[in-house]
């Protein structure tokens, strides 16, 4: 846990308890950027109440809650800051900012980092500092916003010009951003209601007001605050009915929580056992429990790539999936919902912070269709199509890697099918990203959606009797389950295994090398994560076997699934 100095709490500022919460009505009382002080976190090993008070006595964080963290394990455990300040005392090892650094990065704290560092008598081990942070640091992180060098007492050494940690605790100040969090209600144990018009949680943060329009997540219910009351516990009164389950999140429909099956986990691990890709968890995120999958090991800190197991005491990175959709918040926007632990067997197992870097906010990509149309009933079968065809429709969803073969597959195969009579058309990037898709780029939630598109228009091609083979990476596994369904049985899974060295050896359109030289962001495989399939229907490796042999393979399935007697007559005639 933090501590907290001169009294003053470090959490998200609960409004006082029986007062209306409106900001309108209560100014006094509303977290502003003006009214809420820089929440620091102090960091180091001399980082402790006693520093603290010294540092606020001296006046050296104006206006500053410091918040003291004694390791930096803590920082995950506790509450919000919006500034760090760490502080290496005469005996600490410059080397620990190797660590520091990463974990001020993920909670979103490097850029407002102040370092003090003790010296003796010359600036040796500041610059030795500056170099362990610099190899430590992320692009874009390279340096603190501030680093000077002090004495025990905070004061500057005799022989040092520059600005002190005064003017630089000041600097930090003026150019810190601190936003309010955003309204985020809980619905607890016991809080859980048949449907009614009145809704009681646990404020977690932010604010809300009469009129204000509220979403329930991951319900997605809807309603209006007709009146409100209470401050930590919070009772709304709404112009309709909705039902609330405990650890539900209730929030401004213009901001609300993201949902998700999937997301960024960064986390300390707490247990002797390693954790291992593929290990089975229970996520408490919110009070609600959730079981989730250890998907992948993205980093370790302080361990060279390629992460395959945590050991108890490390920083890791894992990408977790859950088996239903969760309502969270990224740590950066809501700490309050951005933080989880994660448990087995009822054991606190790690404790961590919700990251969405390369992840889509699933909301609005589910497929809801409206309740008021009715399907056009076909007088055309779906017997008699295939009669016409010799073959049945289906979708032949092709993914993998940028380079891995997908277009240069699903074109040959085309070609073969068509010279043998079937009814087969390729969907790729070019004649979607250009006509149906034209508005969208290359953002999570866009490409989600691109997607999302190009699974419902395929599956149109199937109904009508075609086979429809799609050429894009789709890097989502949860995006390919959603084409996966619209297709309504009909979908088959084909994995273009190429590895990223390969891919990237092949590199035809110079797409990996832009990539490496940054012109490319959020590049797959590269800056963005690509989630091989689990279980396709059918695997390629076109890394070993040429494009004829790969073509085959599928050609071979895809009489075997979806041709006809028919059709196999005629292909053999
Ligand atoms: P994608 O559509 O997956 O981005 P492309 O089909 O555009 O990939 O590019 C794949 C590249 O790999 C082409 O240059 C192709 O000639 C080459 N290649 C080599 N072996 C194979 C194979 N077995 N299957 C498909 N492509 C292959």
């Amino acid at each position: 846990m933090f501590l907290t100095g001169g009294g003053k709490t470090a959490s998200l500022a609960p409004l006082p308890g029986g007062r209306n919460c409106s900001p309108r009505s209560m100014p006094e009382t509303t977290m502003t950027a003006e009214h809420e002080p820089l929440r620091i976190a102090l960091v180091g090993s001399a980082a402790d109440q006693a520093l603290a008070q010294r540092l606020e006595a001296a006046g050296r964080a104006p206006g500053a809650i410091l918040l003291a963290a004694g390791d930096a394990s803590s920082l995950l455990a506790g509450g919000a800051a919006d500034a760090a300040l760490i502080w290496l005392a005469a005996g600490d090892d410059v080397a620990a900012i190797a660590s520091l650094v990463p974990l001020l990065d993920w909670l979103g704290l490097a850029r407002a980092s102040v370092v003090a560092v003790e010296v003796d008598g010359d600036a040796e081990r500041l610059a030795a500092a500056l170099s362990a942070w610099r190899q430590a640091a992320p692009a874009g992180n390279e340096a603190p916003l501030a680093a000077v060098p002090v004495n025990a007492a905070g004061e500057r050494p005799a022989w040092y010009e520059g600005p002190g940690l005064v003017e630089a605790l000041a600097r930090l100040e003026a150019m810190t951003e601190r936003r309010p969090p955003p309204f985020r209600l809980l619905v607890e144990a016991g809080e859980s209601a048949p449907p009614g018009t009145s809704l009681a949680g646990r404020l977690l943060g932010g604010q809300a007001a009469v009129g204000d329009e509220i979403v329930l997540s991951p319900s997605n219910q809807v309603a209006r605050i007709s009146a409100l009351a209470g401050g930590e516990r919070l009772v709304l009164e709404l112009d309709r009915a909705v039902s609330a389950e405990a650890g539900e999140i209730v929030s401004l429909t213009g901001d609300a929580p993201i949902e998700t099956d999937v997301f960024r986990a960064r986390f300390q691990w707490q247990e002797a056992t390693e954790l291992e890709v593929g290990d089975e968890l229970e996520l408490e995120l919110c009070g609600r429990h959730t079981p989730v999958r250890v998907q992948s090991l993205e980093a370790v800190i302080g361990r060279p790539p390629p992460a395959t197991a945590v050991a108890k005491g490390e920083l890791a990175e894992a990408i977790l999936r859950s088996y239903t959709m969760l309502a969270l918040d990224a740590f950066a926007h809501s700490p309050a919902s951005g933080r989880f632990s994660l448990l087995r067997q009822g054991q606190v197992v790690g404790r961590g912070i919700v990251s969405m870097a390369g992840y889509a906010d699933q909301r609005d990509l589910v497929t809801v269709r409206a309740t008021n149309v009715t399907r056009v009933p076909h007088t055309v079968t779906t017997e008699a199509r295939t009669r016409l065809n010799g073959h049945r429709g289906g979708v032949l969803w092709f993914t993998g890697l940028s380079a891995s073969g997908k277009s240069t597959l699903a074109v040959e195969v085309e070609r073969q099918l068509f010279a043998r009579d079937f009814q087969v058309y390729v969907l790729d990037g070019d004649n979607i990203r250009h006509g149906l898709n034209a508005n969208l780029g290359f953002s999570p939630e866009d490409r989600s959606e691109n997607i999302r598109r190009v699974g419902e228009v395929a599956a149109l091609f199937a109904r009508a009797g075609f086979i429809a083979l799609t050429a894009f990476i789709s890097p989502y596994r949860s995006d390919r389950q959603r084409a996966r369904e619209a297709a309504e049985g009909d979908f088959h899974e084909i994995f273009v295994d190429a590895d990223l060295a390969a891919c990237e050896e092949r590199d035809p359109k110079g797409l990996y090398k832009r990539a490496r030289d940054g012109e490319i962001p959020d590049f797959t495989g590269i800056s963005a994560p690509y989630e091989a399939p689990e279980s396709p229907e059918l695997a390629v490796d076109t890394v070993n076997h040429d494009v004829a042999a790969c073509v085959e393979q599928i050609i071979d399935y895809i009489e075997s699934e979806l041709g006809t007697e028919a059709a196999q007559r005629r292909s053999a005639g």
